[in-house]
């Protein structure tokens, strides 16, 4: 009896109208899941054995005649939304149905059924469970496929053989391993091999529902549990072929580089324990993702991986193409943090001197807290020495930070000089003699040679000026 979960009061309403009705009613799926693990959820899923919109209606009727009730007739389907603890929940209805499958498309042919058909549809044995909401049972539970125990246990099965799950709704492949990375729980080998048998199914799969699983992995308390289980299955090949690319290492007499695919993904977990921001997140797990086409062998030096940063941060553009991440200041931000993750560090392994300090600054501008994260995690050698030196340069890096900050507001930075004000005091038209003059005075300020004022910015401007052979206008 699982009454004492039930603490939402929209279980109760719905029991009520369900049984003035006539008709059984179940909170189901994922809810339940969630509700057993005393794991946070907004959404709470109803199944009827009857008309899912019909119950949805009245039950929303019952709660306040005015309320809104968006119903999918094509699905069978109705939501509302519903206030309660300081949180917006969606209540979403559906009617009972039973599933079968083409082998061309993950849109299953529906028809009426009963509780245990809806329970036969469902992806995992965790996720197939549902509680009762009527009077007369209210609260019990109907574990068909030993979902408690895998729950209990940690394991993601399915309720029915795997293979024909999974070749049915490919997507269900990439929720297993998204399921295994945010429960931190384990494929059972069965359903396991079912994902590596039918990989291949998932390029029926439109890429918006991947990039949506697999964000929810990058977004996972640790997302190298999803990323080894996407490459381990061979998906991870097929779907972001420049991330499996990272794997190996290679080895020339005695000197090895390191595996670039589990340092990422040391990396990817680290930031995780810092921030749940799902493009620093991806910015992380791209940071090395120039490296596989930038590698070389050098006799004197060794392996070498030269302007990967540069090379990684031109990559993220397609990358998010292809994975359907948005185009926009999103991927410009990851971008940035790819091709400038060296520099915190090339800073800390040597002398911090103010104008290098200056000069990250103005190139990271409000995103300078996040790359110094970025940088942080990237610290993953297995020599304690050089950790600590590392982290130590770093303290010495972020004081300097706020020193220069708060000296010389480079962070956001304004020229205390414009090219408007070099127009007017020489009568220039636009020309390449203001960029030269404009550049010279930012050079300066980063440099620390001025400092970030507009009266030195001005004498400077002037002393520039007569070197460009410029006049100033009669009435200045
Ligand atoms: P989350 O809320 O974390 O995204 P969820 O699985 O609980 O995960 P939904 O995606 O809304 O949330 O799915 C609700 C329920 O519907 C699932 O618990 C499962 O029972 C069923 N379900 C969802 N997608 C599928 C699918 N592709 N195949 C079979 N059953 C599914």
């Amino acid at each position: 009896m699982l009454k004492n979960c039930l603490t939402h009061p929209i279980y109760k309403i719905v029991g009520t109208v369900a049984d003035e009705m006539g008709i059984q009613a179940f909170a189901v799926g994922g809810v339940v899941r969630d509700l057993l693990l005393g794991r946070h959820a907004t959404d709470i899923d109803i199944v009827c054995v009857g008309s899912g919109i019909e119950l949805a209606t009245r039950v929303a009727h019952s709660i306040d005649p005015n309320k809104e009730v968006a119903v999918y007739k094509n699905f069978g389907t109705a939501m509302f939304h519903y206030r309660y603890n300081d949180t917006d929940w969606e209540i979403e209805f559906v009617g009972a149905r039973k599933e079968s499958y083409r082998s061309n498309s993950r849109k299953p042919i529906v028809e009426n059924g009963t509780l245990a058909d809806d329970q036969n549809r469902r992806d995992f044995t965790i996720n197939a469970m549902a509680i009762s909401l009527n009077a007369d049972t209210y609260g019990q539970l109907t574990d068909p496929f030993g979902g408690i125990a895998d729950l209990n246990n940690g394991i993601i099965r399915t309720p029915l053989d795997p293979d024909i799950t999974f070749s049915d709704d490919p997507l269900r492949m990439m929720r297993a391993i998204r399921f295994a990375s945010q429960l931190n729980f384990v494929i059972e080998n069965g359903t396991f091999d079912a994902i590596a048998k039918n990989k291949e199914r998932i390029r029926i799969v439109s890429k918006e529902r991947i990039a949506d699983e697999l964000n929810k992995i990058v977004l996972s308390p640790k997302p190298s549990v999803g990323f080894k289980l996407l490459s381990r299955s061979g998906l991870l090949s097929i779907i972001f072929p420049e991330f499996e690319a990272l794997k190996g290492v290679e080895t020339v007499g005695t000197r090895a580089h390191k595996d670039n695919f589990l340092h990422t993904l040391e990396v990817a977990d680290n930031i995780s324990l810092h921030t749940n921001d799902l493009w620093l997140r991806w910015a992380a797990l791209l940071h090395d993702i120039g490296k596989p086409a930038t590698k070389r062998y050098d006799e004197k030096i060794g392996w070498t991986f030269h302007g990967h940063e540069v090379r990684g941060a031109k990559m993220v553009k397609s990358i998010f193409r292809n994975l359907k991440l948005p185009q926009n200041e999103k991927m410009r931000y990851v971008e940035k943090l790819v091709l400038l993750h060296l520099r915190p560090i090339i800073l800390a392994e040597s002398i911090v001197t103010d104008s290098a300090v200056r000069r990250l600054l103005f190139d990271a501008g409000d995103d300078i807290d996040d790359l110094m994260l970025l940088c942080e995690a990237d610290i993953t050698s297995k020599n304690q020495q050089k950790v600590e030196r590392f982290r130590n340069n770093f303290k010495i890096v972020r004081q300097k930070l706020i020193d220069l900050e708060e000296r010389d507001r480079i962070r956001n930075f304004q020229p205390p000089v414009s090219g408007e004000d070099i127009m007017k005091t020489f009568n220039l038209p636009p020309c390449k003699e203001i960029g030269v003059i404009k550049d010279a005075i930012k050079e300066a300020i980063l440099e620390g040679t001025i400092p970030n004022e507009r009266e030195a910015a001005l004498q400077l401007m002037f002393s520039e000026a007569e070197k460009l052979g410029l006049k100033r206008t009669e009435n200045e």
